[in-house]
């Protein structure tokens, strides 16, 4: 843990001279047109630095790069103890720069520093695990007949597309980043415009660590430059997180060029479900409090939609009311803050829409609802919450992505799954009861990439991550990842006779 005080995170953040050039080759290098862009923090509404505005020319360089390094074979086709110990060399750097990369994660973004030092732990632990991986990962020999030998190995794709959200400016990155080297790919990186300092920094750190040049390349850059990688005829895989709207935009332009796989991890609005006879409600309404306000609701799996039944709901929604008291929003430097400002203005209209929304349709705001800390100029928004909200409406239906809780009635356990199941989504879900058969039924009957019962985003390197549904195709996280970073490759040796023979 670092000692640190918010004074001396403001000494730093004063000091720092972010790098925002595009990393190509194993170099930073300024964008064809030498167009940049300011990013702002979200602390203080003031520039922080200027980033590369990479375009399509820019993409085009990392790609050729790409595919260069991929071809030369010096990552794809090294001994699998030499990329394990580069990925490994790369986990320590990480680890080493945790205050560094955490202060650009929080003034790039506004998450509070004490939770983006834990991004870059969780994060390391990641990248470990893939590290770990390289040599562990076995083909198979098929059961064909005796007169042959049937075998299945994982090549590399070739070159992959990352394109990445501004939530998690390292995370996100790391969940592609990890399985796509492990299985010895090349890879170009075009991060979210909002948050791209930190991933601009993780290619120097990697090519320190010994990744070969033209390995990773990261192009930070808007939509169009994400457009052009995705697109592109030499992209072998695009793997994205990020919005449901952009992830369909990606599959036609894959449909439209040529025919990529396309991972997605897309959006959510997860139902929570509190059953009457959950094991403990004190319990239950922390998670419930901590599953949205956490990162300030700009999570993916955020535990935005609680669904609790009727015999329990005054007391559940009057424990999350207490709760949410421990998550008002504080300056994001000081290290006891759970809760920072949301990424950009931008986003905070886009929340305050849903909260005015809500408050015109009449439906109960039981706190919060307004924007504070206003005289530090940052988009802080206080924890809100609004209950007996109908579940076929907008603020029980779109992914709000701010710190919004819709709390919605069940009239009993049984409507559970069908209101829990009502929605394009399927990223999360959880239940809690002390029944465990009803848990076991409720979580299978639920449509979703992850089920929780009796806690709230709870997981693990080892196990997969992703979405049912709109929210999304593949998973990150666990050796499963893997296979979306490698072609299965048949081999059909034929011994043309009986090997007894
Ligand atoms: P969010 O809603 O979390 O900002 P987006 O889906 O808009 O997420 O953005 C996630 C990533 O997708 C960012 O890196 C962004 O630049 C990129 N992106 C946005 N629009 C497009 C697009 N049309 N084509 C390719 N990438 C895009």
């Amino acid at each position: 843990m670092s000692s640190a005080k918010t004074d001396e995170w403001y000494e730093r953040a004063l000091a720092q001279r972010p790098e925002g050039r595009a990393f190509i080759d194993g170099a930073y290098v300024e964008t064809a047109t030498g167009r940049t862009y300011d990013t702002i923090t979200p602390l203080s509404g003031l520039r922080l630095a200027a980033v590369a505005d990479g375009d399509g020319e820019d993409i085009d360089r990392a790609v050729r790069a790409a595919r260069r390094a991929h071809d030369r074979g010096q990552w794809a086709d090294a001994h699998p103890r030499d990329r394990k110990r580069v990925l490994h060399r790369f986990t320590d750097l990480l680890l080493e720069h945790q205050d560094e990369l955490a202060l650009l994660i929080t003034t790039d973004m506004g998450k509070p520093i004490s939770d983006a030092r834990r991004e870059i732990e969780s994060s390391a632990r990641e990248l470990r695990f893939f590290a770990e991986s390289v040599d562990k990962v076995y083909g198979d020999v098929a059961p064909t007949t005796p007169y042959a030998l049937g075998m299945v190995t994982r090549e590399p794709a070739g070159v992959v597309g990352a394109i990445t959200p501004w939530n998690f400016p390292v995370m996100m990155p790391v969940y592609k980043l990890g399985p796509a080297l492990a299985a010895g790919n090349a890879v170009v990186l075009k991060p979210a415009e909002q948050s791209a300092l930190a991933a601009v920094r993780l290619a120097a750190l990697a090519s320190e660590a010994g990744l070969p040049n033209g390995v990773l390349n990261v192009v930070p850059g808007g939509p169009a430059a994400g457009e052009h990688l995705a697109r592109h005829l030499d992209v072998d895989v695009l793997t994205f997180t990020g919005s449901t709207e952009v992830g369909k935009r990606l599959l036609v332009y894959s449909g439209e060029s040529n025919m990529k796989p396309v991972w997605l991890e897309c959006g959510g609005k997860s139902p929570n479900i509190v059953l009457a006879d959950a094991p403990d409600l004190d319990v239950a309404a922390r998670a419930a409090a901590e599953g949205i306000f956490h990162g300030a609701g700009e999570v993916c799996n955020a535990g935005s939609r609680l669904l609790v039944e009727d015999a329990v709901f005054d007391e559940v929604v009057g424990k999350v009311v207490e709760e949410s008291a421990h998550w008002q929003p504080r300056d994001a430097l000081d290290p006891t803050s759970r809760m920072g400002p949301l990424v950009d203005q931008c986003q905070l209209d886009r929340v305050m829409s849903f909260v005015e929304e809500g408050r015109a349709s009449g439906v109960r705001l039981e706190t919060g609802g307004r924007r504070t800390l206003e005289e530090t100029g940052g988009y802080y928004l206080e924890p809100t919450i609004f209950s007996d909200v109908d579940n076929a409406s907008r603020l029980a239906q779109e992914e709000i992505f701010g710190p919004v809780l819709s709390v919605v009635r069940l009239s009993s356990a049984q409507e559970a799954v069908e209101l829990g199941n009502a929605t394009v989504y399927g990223l999360a879900a959880a239940v809690w009861t002390s029944d465990v058969t009803r848990a076991f039924t409720i979580a299978r009957q639920l449509k979703a990439g992850t089920v929780y019962v009796n806690c709230y985003d709870k997981g693990d390197n080892s196990l997969p991550f992703g979405g049912y549904k709109q929210s999304g195709i593949g998973a990150d996280r666990s050796l499963h990842a893997m296979d979306k970073y490698t072609n299965l490759k048949t081999l059909w040796v034929d011994l043309n006779q009986h090997p007894r023979a």
